[in-house]
């Protein structure tokens, strides 16, 4: 038996922290990266008597996301309490919902591993509060709770069991991070912590009923992610092979020891007594509540690609590169608009800057440039001002220390030589210095002309106006 007589059975739970100004029951920022403890307030550090209120906008982003991933919106939802104990938890339990969540019985599309069109299906997407974060004291044996945290919306967004295998759970992950960002609902920012996932993992043989799940909890890159994954199934294919049953477990995913490890047998449900919070009212939504933010929903990426390709006439190759995240598309569609060239907008953001971005192992948004930049560059190239070599090094400049192309191209000198009486004086020194080009041109071999030019690029570090050399070095060399 090998590898492929198994199928992988993979299903995410997605947690991303809603980008709300304010926290989901009381009205403290939700900033991310401020000093311990600063967020704070009775409620959201559980004091006795404090009330909760939720925060309209939470429903409001939850719902946004609900109808992006096309899910139905329910007019009846209520909040629960999942109790349990941890320190990072003051209260004893997490605001979640339970048995009535927001929105129900969605799907996004992905590509499948044969790179046909799949939907994944999402069963479910809540609302609920983040907990604090424990911070393990390198100085003293003890840990410190931050409960700045406490109280940030999430979104729970989790799928069926759909999806069969790391790169079909890559590509949907990929995708909702990009419809969140698109819809202005989370900044996604998985170094932050604001997107994670748990990530259920089993494997069977087809035909047969599904396997034991093991679920590693809150995973926050993309590739740890794929890694996990891939050790997951090694090694319960290992063990079903070896006669191991497997046990339904939540594990530690350890991306420095490339392993997981056991944490505990999984809870279920019933473990955590969920009730309806008594504290709060239920959420009833109208039609025209829903109604009013499906018709102001932002134009998703699946739109702006057929846009792009009927409007512009971009390959669909092209377009899917650019929708993949809304910062690339934004800025081009915002330098597009400026220099007026969509296509060689798309040409830079398709090539050099996704080459730059992957060598650095970089994401869209840490772009450090902005859209009006990468649009004058295109300018000072259609112009003539410099030439596409010199492009890709101001490019490089615009990564190392973004501001205008045209005073890096001034402070590095690196302005095309256009000027006719420039470009004679180049050419005619170089004719001096090569008289056996000219006898080789005379003779038939045109190899001469770009040997000449060569010289005369070098001559000026790339930076003569190339077209210019061509015509007056053929002109000489007709004398
Ligand atoms: P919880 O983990 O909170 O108990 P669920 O029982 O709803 O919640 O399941 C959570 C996730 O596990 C879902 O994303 C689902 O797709 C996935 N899942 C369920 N069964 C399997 C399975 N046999 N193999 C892999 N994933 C599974
Ligand atoms: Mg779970
Ligand atoms: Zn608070």
């Amino acid at each position: 038996m090998s590898r492929e007589d198994y199928e992988v059975v993979i299903g995410l739970e997605v947690h991303a922290e809603l980008s709300t100004r304010t926290k989901i029951f009381c009205s403290c920022s939700t900033e991310f990266g401020a000093n311990e403890n600063t967020h704070v307030c009775p409620i959201c550090t559980a004091m006795p008597g404090a009330l909760p209120k939720l925060n309209e906008k939470v429903v409001e982003y939850a719902v946004k996301a609900g109808l992006a991933t096309n899910c139905s919106i329910s007019q009846d939802s209520k909040n629960d309490r999942k109790n349990y104990f941890y320190p990072d938890l003051p209260k004893s339990y997490q605001i979640s919902q339970f048995d009535k969540p927001l929105c129900n019985h969605g799907y996004v599309e992905i590509e499948d591993d044969d790179g046909n069109k799949k939907k994944v299906r999402i069963l479910r997407i809540h609302i609920e509060e983040d907990a604090g974060k424990l911070n393990h004291d390198e100085y003293s044996s003890g840990s410190l709770v931050d409960l700045n945290r406490a109280g940030v919306p999430l979104i729970e967004i989790v799928s069926e069991p759909d999806l069969r295998s790391s790169g079909e759970a890559d590509r949907y992950l990929k995708k909702l991070k990009s419809i969140l960002q698109y819809i202005n609902v989370s900044d996604c920012k998985m170094e932050e912590g604001s997107l994670r996932a748990d990530v259920n993992v089993s494997i069977h043989k087809p035909g047969t009923e599904l396997g034991t799940r093991h679920e590693m909890k809150n995973i926050n890159s993309f590739k740890a992610i794929q890694r996990a994954i891939e050790y997951e199934i090694d090694s319960q294919i290992d063990d079903a092979e070896n006669g191991k049953v497997i046990q339904q477990e939540t594990m530690r995913w350890d991306d420095l020891e490339g392993r997981t490890f056991p944490m505990r047998s999984k809870e279920d449900a019933q473990d955590y007594r969920y009730f309806p919070d008594p504290d709060l009212v239920a959420i009833k939504l109208s039609d025209e509540y829903i109604n009013n933010i499906k018709e102001n929903l932002p134009e998703l990426p699946e739109s702006r690609k057929v846009r792009y390709m009927e409007e512009i006439g971009l390959s669909e190759k092209d377009a899917d590169a650019l929708v993949s995240s809304r910062r690339f598309s934004d800025i081009f569609e915002e330098a597009g608009k400026i220099c007026n060239d969509y296509k060689s907008v798309c040409n830079w953001l398709t090539s050099d800057i996704s080459r730059i971005l992957n060598e650095g192992e970089m994401d869209p948004e840490e772009i450090p440039f902005k859209a009006k930049e990468l649009a004058e560059l295109v300018s000072l190239i259609n112009d003539g001002t410099i030439s596409s070599k010199i492009g890709k090094k101001v490019l490089e400049e615009l990564f190392k220390e973004p501001r205008s192309p045209k005073k890096i191209i001034e402070e590095k000198g690196w302005v095309q030589i256009s000027d006719e009486s420039e470009i004679k004086e180049v050419v005619m020194t170089v004719l001096e210095a090569n008289p056996q080009s000219i006898v080789d041109f005379k003779a038939g071999k045109d190899r001469a002309l770009g040997f000449l030019v060569g010289q005369a690029m070098k001559a000026t570090k790339g930076k003569a106006n190339p077209q210019m050399l061509n015509k007056m070095f053929l002109e000489e060399l007709k004398k």
